[in-house]
């Protein structure tokens, strides 16, 4: 099984509908594909992880890349790994950087990951939280 993670820049602030529409799109796919994540949006930025067989993910990873919606995708880690970080989420969210409690996509994150065995993945996670919820 194939998992990877990748940060990228919308470009413009996200809007609602927009992450509503990428979500809808993201799970019905990801669903038929067997592929599970998270995605966590924050300021400009996406963070995602992708994880499952190698090829549905390197296709959604492919179709990810060419998406207008975002740009500049940097990817962070790639590789194969035995069991599922994300279980059964066809693909998590969180929102974080617009505004309120500047903690809480700290707080959201860190109890979404928390069960992530992969400390690298843990750390990039928590780490981009940490970024946005400060710039909030
Ligand atoms: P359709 O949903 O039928 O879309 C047809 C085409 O229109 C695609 O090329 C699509 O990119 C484009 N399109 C649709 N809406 C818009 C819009 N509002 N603006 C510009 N172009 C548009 N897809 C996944 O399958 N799994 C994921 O995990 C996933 N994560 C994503 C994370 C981010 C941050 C972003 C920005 C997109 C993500 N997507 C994901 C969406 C992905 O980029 C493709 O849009 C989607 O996979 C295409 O699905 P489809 O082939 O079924 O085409």
């Amino acid at each position: 099984m194939l998992q990877l993670a990748y940060i990228s820049t919308a470009g413009q602030p996200h809007e609602a509908e927009t992450l509503d529409a990428i979500l809808a799109v993201s799970r019905r796919n990801n669903e038929a594909d067997g592929v599970t994540g998270l995605l966590v949006a924050g300021g400009r930025r996406f963070l995602q992880a992708l994880e499952g067989p190698e090829a549905a993910v390197l296709a959604a990873y492919a179709r990810i890349r060419q998406d207008p919606r975002h740009r500049a995708l940097v990817l962070l880690s790639c590789g194969t790994v035995t069991a599922r970080a994300f279980g059964n989420w066809s693909m998590g969210f969180e929102r974080g950087g617009s505004g309120g409690d500047a903690t809480d996509l700290r707080k959201v994150v860190a109890n979404l990951v928390a069960p992530l065995a992969d400390r690298n993945l843990l750390a990039q996670f928590n780490g981009f939280a940490d970024l946005h919820a400060r710039a909030c």
